[in-house]
């Protein structure tokens, strides 16, 4: 039989387990806070703003939101970001991607002050992570470690082969995956889209994660027998429901999960899992900030 991987009972677990930290960080005076900043009025970026906001308000975090137009120049973004820099009840934030093409998100990134950055992507937290020292993990990377060990999938001399080398999800999850640590300890093939025979480098590992927003890519013969199976993908498919459409992954999960040992669904597996690791950083920040010690879940 194979496992389906509940990403909506772990996360849900994390965040129960987050809300005695934040209780003790509100008696201390320092009720976690995290900001999001919309530039635009992308349709998809407003629903992700609304559900990180919607996370924040069920846990006890303090939710806070600016919208910058879409058409205005950089300079007022960048005045945005300083002030959540300055303000001391927000503890985290983030600028939902993307960004208008004339504001340069690598710019963006460099301009958040990197203790509030509960996102990782800062410079100075991307070679924190990469020494070893991460202050925190990025949340979809984070989310599937989680996720492997909820499922007690063993990471320590296992052979992982991830599809994609993204900066949010392949490159830092590599790097957490070999790390010197109890869920790391893996032996990591990072696969892209000039990877030559992918099946090859997919078929030989304990563990397949993919994260390419190619629908349906990797299908059940391109996985070995017994390995898992992490979906990372979320893709929009034209399909014939009310909304026109349905959501898939980057693995094709019926044939996959006839050779899996445990696999993740789309929706319901990581997508849950980056959400509640946003707040667990969220949490983290406001600890480290306010210099106030919690237990973590
Ligand atoms: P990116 O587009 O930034 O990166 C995709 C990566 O996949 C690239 O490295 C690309 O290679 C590689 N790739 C593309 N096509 C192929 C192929 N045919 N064979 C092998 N490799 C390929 O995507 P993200 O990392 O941002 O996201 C990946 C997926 O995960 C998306 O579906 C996204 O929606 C989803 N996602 C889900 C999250 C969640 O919480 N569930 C969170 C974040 C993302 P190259 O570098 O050569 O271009």
């Amino acid at each position: 039989m194979t496992e389906i991987i509940d990403g909506n009972a772990v996360a849900s677990d994390i965040r129960a387990g987050l809300e005695d930290a934040i209780e003790t960080l509100a008696d201390a005076g320092a009720r976690p806070g995290l900001a999001t900043v919309l530039m635009g009025d992308d349709p998809a970026s407003e629903t992700y703003v609304s559900m990180k906001q919607r996370d924040c308000e069920e846990v006890g975090i303090e939710p806070h939101h600016v919208d910058v137009p879409a058409t205005a120049p950089p300079i007022d973004l960048y005045e945005t970001m300083d002030e959540l820099n300055e303000n001391p009840d927000v503890h985290g934030y983030l600028v939902q991607s993307p960004v208008p093409d004339h504001v340069d998100y690598r710019e963006v990134i460099r301009r958040v002050d990197p203790r509030k950055d509960v996102d990782g992507f800062h410079p100075e937290n991307v070679g924190r992570l990469v020494a070893g020292d991460a202050r925190f993990r990025p949340c979809t990377p984070h989310g599937v470690q989680r996720l492997l060990e909820a499922a007690d999938v063993e990471t320590e001399g296992a052979d992982v082969t991830i599809v994609g080398r993204s900066r949010i999800v392949g490159k830092p999850l590599a790097n957490l995956l070999i790390q010197k640590a109890d869920d790391g300890n893996a032996t990591v093939t990072v696969c892209h889209s000039r990877t030559e025979d992918l099946a090859v480098k997919t078929r030989r590992a304990d563990i397949v994660i993919a994260a390419a927003g190619v629908p349906e890519l990797v299908d059940g013969s391109m996985i070995g027998d017994g390995a898992v199976v992490i979906d990372v993908g979320v893709n929009r498919v034209d399909a014939d429901t009310e909304r026109g459409y349905e959501l898939v992954g980057d693995v094709e999960f019926e044939s996959a999960k006839a050779h899996a040992s445990a696999i993740t669904p789309v929706p319901g597996g990581v997508g849950p899992m980056t959400r509640a690791m946003l707040l667990y950083n969220t949490v983290k920040a406001a600890s480290q900030q306010a210099d106030v010690p919690v237990e973590l879940p």
